[in-house]
């Protein structure tokens, strides 16, 4: 049996994690041949996290990790979509994982693409429907200009969805069990805003 952390101390480890990317003094752990023979068999990260699939955000340098620590899943956009949704009840259920980050970054096309008048019938089927799911979000909130701020919301969103859309997600935030973080990544600076600490959905 191994010893997972808490959602916590996972926290911690990815926030001491990143403070070595920004001091330039990174670990690099986890990357030796060694370890990577003892994950061949089974995998016990430490956090899930559901990231953009920007280039410029590569999840596991930003938290100075290495094979076998994190857990992700990116789609353009950072959406909580069925199919992440499912990815991450896998990371949960199965892997065990106590914390879920999700990690939305500064000027992000997707979004951006989202704040756009344009009609999204012009766009190929899959990816309107990406765009129009972060749309959606933004129209609600009434936010259909400042692209910070939708990024921003849009992280948020994303990590409310997760509990809001899976019962077996909120019965993990619900026990405690399981943590879900939203974070804003600045490509300026490198610095991470961590957003919001999710709610459960309550359950009448
Ligand atoms: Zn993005």
């Amino acid at each position: 049996m191994v010893d997972r952390p808490s959602p916590e101390t996972a926290l911690s480890l990815l926030k001491a994690g990143h403070q070595r990317f920004l001091d330039g003094k990174p670990l690099h752990p986890h990357m030796d041949v060694d370890h990577l023979h003892a994950l061949a068999e089974q995998q016990h990260p430490i956090a899930a996290v559901l990231g953009c699939a920007d280039s410029r955000v590569p999840v596991e340098l930003l938290f100075d990790t290495g094979f076998g620590d994190l857990f992700v899943a990116r789609n353009a956009g950072n959406v909580a979509l069925a199919g992440m949704v499912g990815t991450l009840e896998y990371a949960v259920e199965v892997l065990k994982v106590p914390l879920i980050v999700v990690l939305g970054h500064e000027r992000c096309g997707a979004v951006a693409a989202a704040l756009r008048t344009q009609n999204l019938d012009l766009l190929p089927h899959s990816l309107a429907q990406l765009v129009g799911q972060i749309r959606l979000e933004l129209l609600a909130a009434g936010i259909d200009r400042d692209l910070d701020q939708a990024c921003r919301h849009n992280a948020i969103r994303a990590a409310q969805r997760l509990a809001g859309s899976s019962v077996l997600l909120n019965d993990a935030l619900r026990s405690g069990q399981l943590r879900i973080e939203a974070a804003r990544y600045d490509l300026d600076d490198s610095c991470l805003d961590w957003l919001c600490s999710v709610a459960p959905v309550p359950v009448r």
